[in-house]
């Protein structure tokens, strides 16, 4: 259940490219130098949010669109907020999302890990 070997990140909005050791931006999905995805970055796509109190609050108040202002996706978090969670549909969605460690926050990063720290 737990994740505590999860590396620390220190510069979290700074990353090296693993094939050039081109530091880059959190931003940049491809490298500028050697244009390698970001995505090869193992632990760098992974949110400093926790999977656990996504889950919660989407199941407690995900009609509220609470997990995704949690994540900071404002602009569907109000969606969700004045809509029901997308009448319910949305709630149900996300759960699986969040469940699955696939749900991803407002910089794109994946909401995996069960603990914030
Ligand atoms: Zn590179």
């Amino acid at each position: 259940m737990q994740s505590k070997s999860r590396p620390k990140l220190v510069a979290r909005e700074m990353f090296y490219c693993t094939k050039c050791g081109h530091l880059m931006h959190q931003s940049a999905r491809a490298c500028p130098e050697c244009g390698a995805p970001s995505s090869v970055q193992g632990w760098s796509d992974i949110s400093d949010r926790s999977r656990l109190t996504a889950l919660l609050l989407c199941i407690f108040l995900g009609i509220f669109g609470v997990h995704r202002f949690y994540v900071g996706k404002m602009g569907t978090g109000v969606l969700w907020l004045v809509t029901g969670g997308l009448f319910g549909i949305g709630v149900v969605y996300d759960l699986a999302i969040i469940a699955s460690g696939e749900f991803e926050d407002a910089d794109g990063f994946r909401v995996a890990a069960w603990e914030s720290d």
